[in-house]
């Protein structure tokens, strides 16, 4: 690693894994940073620090401390802890995002002080009627935990494309004309976290990540080192559209990475 460098965040759907299929060299590339500070930071909130751990045990790769693992639902959950102790919120979204939740405040769809929406499995014309009526009526305030319009989803190897956080909310800033606050990446809330845990500042960091719009922008407009890696969202000679940031390594994979940074 190049001096300057010190410690990395990395993202993982994508970058060392699709689903429940670990990315060549990802392996070995995680073995080769092992003695080397590094984090794990994701925008999907579907799953808890814990099961990510298992997963990447579970895919080959030595299992990581959960402290290591920030998802944007454990983001989003303490974000709201440091606006109001207890709070009480009403949510739509995967389970990752309800135990997260739960941690730190109090669920009710009465009173809520917050309406959170996360990916995965929820929505439907009653939550998007009792979220808009604790808007509207009681002045809830919205959030959202990942800004991503669609994700990349693979099951048993296909490769399919799920709504994101950013389309999950939709519906509720629409009808509410209330625009959301955004905790995951590009925010700068994970990468924060993820440097206090390091304890490095952005200077001395390098965020790898498959995602120009998110991984990559946020972590530039910080002050981060950044790679992009084309095992996910860009593949190997893709071309890039002008409107996105540009990395300041462009690799086909890890184990290419492994040699220039
Ligand atoms: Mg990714």
């Amino acid at each position: 690693m190049k001096k300057e460098i010190s410690a990395v965040l990395l993202d993982m759907d994508g970058v060392l894994y699709h689903g429940e299929k670990a990315i060549p060299q990802a392996v070995e590339f995680m073995l080769s940073i092992r003695h080397f500070p590094h984090i794990f930071i994701t925008n999907n909130p579907i799953l808890s620090s814990e099961e990510i751990a298992d997963r990447l045990q579970r895919l080959g790769f030595l299992r990581p401390n959960t402290e290591q693992i920030i998802t944007s639902a454990e983001a989003t959950a303490l974000w709201l802890s440091q606006q109001k102790e207890n709070f009480r919120y009403f949510v739509v979204g995967g389970e990752g995002l309800h135990m997260a939740l739960r941690e730190y405040g109090i669920e009710d769809s009465q009173a809520a002080d917050f309406v959170v929406i996360g990916e995965g499995v929820g929505i439907d014309y009653d939550a998007i009627s009792t979220g808009i009526n604790l808007i509207l009526k009681q002045g809830a305030c919205l959030v959202c935990t990942n800004p991503d319009h669609s994700v990349d989803a693979y099951i048993d190897g296909e490769h399919y494309v799920f709504p994101g956080g950013g389309a999950l909310v939709a519906p509720f800033s629409i009808a509410t004309e209330v625009e959301p606050v955004f905790i995951g990446k590009p925010h700068a809330l994970l990468y924060q976290i993820a440097m206090d845990r390091l304890g490095f500042g952005p200077e001395h960091c390098l965020m790898i990540g498959d995602r120009l719009d998110t991984d990559i922008a946020g972590a530039a407009s910080l002050g981060m080192h950044t790679a992009l890696v084309r095992t996910g969202r860009f593949s190997p000679g893709t071309e890039i559209p002008d409107s996105l940031p540009i990395p300041d390594w462009d690799v086909d994979n890890l184990a290419a990475l492994l040699h220039l940074v």
